[in-house]
């Protein structure tokens, strides 16, 4: 088989008219074929395209328009600037098309007053539907062939509010008739969107684009799957946040899994899963500085080098919930198998917990409704403390002792090996 590379383009990456002249220009830089990409919404569109949806479930049909118009002058006004105002081209109208069905939807939800679940990832696919659709004309335009593929035609999953699950059977069968044999072109398809088998349109989930890349190469059995973000590949740290940050060469498909589990954003946490399972090396590059190798992410056995330093994640939005059985006992696995459960019906994330002799701690995603369907549950035979704008720093391969000053603020400190964490007030 011929080897393909899956990249994947974020929204940062195509957020202005510049943007995605530079991607055409890594594109151009690549001649290799076969060669299929992913792009995601443009800019903060997906953002706004959920504040779209927001303003027209809650029936405010004024705001909702003036919503839409301004996503709709973001994109005009990047087509105008890749286009030269050459309104004859085809892309104004497959766009303006696009702002119809948008408008249609709306004004449906307006004037029936009524929002079936459904409609949301319908109104926030239009980002990515768009952005795949100008991308595609401007390659086409400087000479790079290439088709645009709506991925609801090709990946199907589950509806779910908030992220689908992928059916993988349905989804390889399309994914294998729709490129196989692997045409001459450039492919472009939409991220983060997709269908159930209702043809109703679904998501991924935010980030999902990442994604939709490894579902490709997964099935397509890619060589490679590159991402193209505006860092210079995985930090150990966030710039924004902490100086000195190293960018790991090298890492394993376990280390990049539980970076993201603790909170770091280079990857969306499910991309990993589907490259792990065929070894394909994920490689994350930086679209502003492309000379940069940036990091592969690989199976242990093609590792040189271990991280040279660790990683510090820091996980916002936590509350510590401090949980004591009411008659005063000690927490025994009775009550242990109370609070998991309680935990599983509430969906809560929980990314760390603790045992004491009379209480049982964890340190959770702070989402108002499952911390009160989770206390609801347990009420009735526990105590719950709150303590909320707290946040979790957690350090990974940690091979030195740890000497950091929050310690002294830290209300919960937990080392495991080479993982510790901290529960900090913010
Ligand atoms: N545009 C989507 C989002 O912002 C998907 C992605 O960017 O990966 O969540
Ligand atoms: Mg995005």
């Amino acid at each position: 088989m011929q080897s393909l590379i899956v990249m994947k383009f974020g929204g940062a990456s195509v957020k202005d008219a510049n943007a995605v002249k530079n991607v055409a220009s890594i594109l151009k830089q690549h001649p290799q074929r076969p060669l299929i990409f992913v792009v995601s919404a443009m800019g903060k569109t997906t953002n706004n395209l959920v504040e779209l949806a927001e303003l027209s479930r809650a029936y405010k049909k004024q705001e909702a328009l003036a919503q839409y118009q301004k996503i709709k002058d973001f994109h005009f006004s990047i087509i105008d600037e890749l286009f030269q105002k050459d309104t004859k081209h085809t892309v104004y109208q497959e766009v303006e098309a696009y702002f119809t069905e948008i408008q249609e939807v709306i004004q449906g939800i307006t004037l029936l007053r009524e929002f079936p679940f459904h409609l949301h990832d319908r109104i926030v696919s239009f980002g990515e539907l768009i952005s795949a659709t100008i991308v595609t004309a401007y390659l086409n335009k400087i000479g790079l062939k290439t088709e645009f593929y709506d991925a609801r035609k090709i990946i199907k999953t589950t509806s779910l509010a908030g992220g689908s699950e992928v059916l993988w059977e349905h989804t390889q069968k399309k994914v294998k008739e729709t490129f196989l044999p692997f045409p001459e072109h450039i492919c472009c398809v939409t991220g983060y969107i997709a269908s159930n088998l209702e043809n109703q349109t679904t998501t991924l989930g935010r980030e999902g684009s990442d994604y939709t890349a490894a579902i490709l190469s997964n099935i397509l059995e890619a060589s490679e799957m590159r991402i193209w973000k505006d860092v210079d590949g995985v930090l150990n740290a966030d710039p924004r946040r902490y100086t000195n940050t190293y960018v790991y060469p090298q890492l394993t498909y376990q280390q990049a899994v539980e970076m993201s589990y603790y909170g770091a954003s280079v990857i969306h946490p499910r991309t990993i899963k589907p490259l792990e399972n065929k070894h394909i090396p994920l490689r994350v590059k930086c679209f502003l500085n492309t000379e940069l190798e940036g990091t592969v992410i690989q199976a242990p056995k093609h590792i040189t080098q271990p991280p040279k330093h660790h990683a510090i994640i820091d996980k916002f939005n936590q509350i510590l919930l401090t949980i004591t059985p009411k008659d005063f006992s000690f927490v025994m696995e009775k009550h242990v198998d109370e609070i998991v459960s309680a935990i599983t019906h509430a969906k809560l994330k929980v990314s760390l917990s603790q045992n004491t002799a009379l209480s049982y701690i964890i340190c959770a995603d702070n989402n108002h409704e499952q911390i009160a369907d989770f206390i609801n549950e347990l009420s009735e035979k526990f105590d719950i403390q709150k303590q909320d704008k707290v946040y979790l720093k957690t350090y990974l391969f940690l091979t030195e002792r740890l000497a950091d000053e929050e310690f002294f603020k830290a209300i919960l400190i937990q080392r495991n090996g080479s993982t510790a964490q901290m529960v900090i007030p913010e």
